[in-house]
């Protein structure tokens, strides 16, 4: 295994495969099993020469890649009851919020904390490109409206994921668009030549999202 070598280039035109990198190694193979994430197939930053056909690229820009982020606040000291795990903030039209699902994860690490998770179109491109103090004070305050009886003290530590702007994903996992056929995750799958092979959770017809449908696919591809 090979590591920090970011591809750039698979060259397909002859009998063999050419896989270049950033940094300007070459391996050549008789095939390659390609496993990047939909999101980075998606962004066409690794270039294919010849270009991969209309049916391979019409099954990556149908197939949906979702956004999923979450925001980890730490506190010194508990200030809410650790016993409840999970809190919920329903929305409704006149009390719509970005800020819905909270996990407390005291239960597992000892450390108060509690993560805020963002699904889907919640997270929104404005939520992550204003700045960490921002947020950080927008989530407070809800957390606050939600607790009016306790005040809540400022985190002591914040981390923030960003899987929507990483380079080596641009999205969290798949899911099925509206636009989506029912044979693009074959299409996904499906060898280009006999040499250009494709795994990863994308390219799972059933187990699609999740990291047990991503080692299936490798299987099923060796
Ligand atoms: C926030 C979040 C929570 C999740 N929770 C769960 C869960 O609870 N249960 C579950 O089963 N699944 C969960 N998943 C989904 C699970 O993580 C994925 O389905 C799984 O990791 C997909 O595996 P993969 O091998 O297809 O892709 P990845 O694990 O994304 O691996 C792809 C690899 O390709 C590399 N890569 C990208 N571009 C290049 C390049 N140009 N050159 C070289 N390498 C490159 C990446 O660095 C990465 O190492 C979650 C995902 C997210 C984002």
């Amino acid at each position: 295994i090979r590591l920090k070598q970011v591809v750039t280039k698979i060259n397909y035109t002859n009998n063999d495969v050419v896989v270049s990198t950033k940094d300007g190694e070459v391996y050549r193979a008789d095939y390659v099993l390609i496993t990047v994430p939909l999101g980075v197939l998606k962004s066409k930053q690794i270039e294919f020469y010849p270009p991969l056909p209309q049916w391979k690229l019409n099954a990556i820009d149908r197939i949906g890649f979702g956004h999923y982020e979450k925001i980890y606040l730490l506190w010194n000291e508990p200030w809410w009851n650790f016993t409840n795990f999970y809190f919920f903030r329903p929305a409704s039209i006149n009390n719509s919020t970005e800020w819905r699902y909270w996990i407390s994860a005291n239960k597992w690490n000892g450390i108060p904390s509690i993560t805020c998770i963002f699904a889907g179109n919640a997270v929104s491109p404005l939520t992550w490109k204003q700045n960490e103090n921002e947020t950080v004070k927008e989530i407070h305050e809800t957390l606050q409206n939600m607790f009016p009886h306790i005040v809540i003290p400022s985190p002591s530590e914040v981390y923030m994921s960003n899987w929507n702007d990483d380079a080596f994903s641009y999205g969290s996992y798949s899911y099925i668009s509206v636009n989506q056929k029912y044979e693009d995750p074959l299409y996904l799958s499906e060898p280009v030549q006999n040499r250009l092979l494709f795994a990863g959770e994308a390219t799972s017809s059933d187990s699609y999202g999740y990291s047990h449908g991503a080692l299936l696919t490798a299987r099923r591809e060796v």
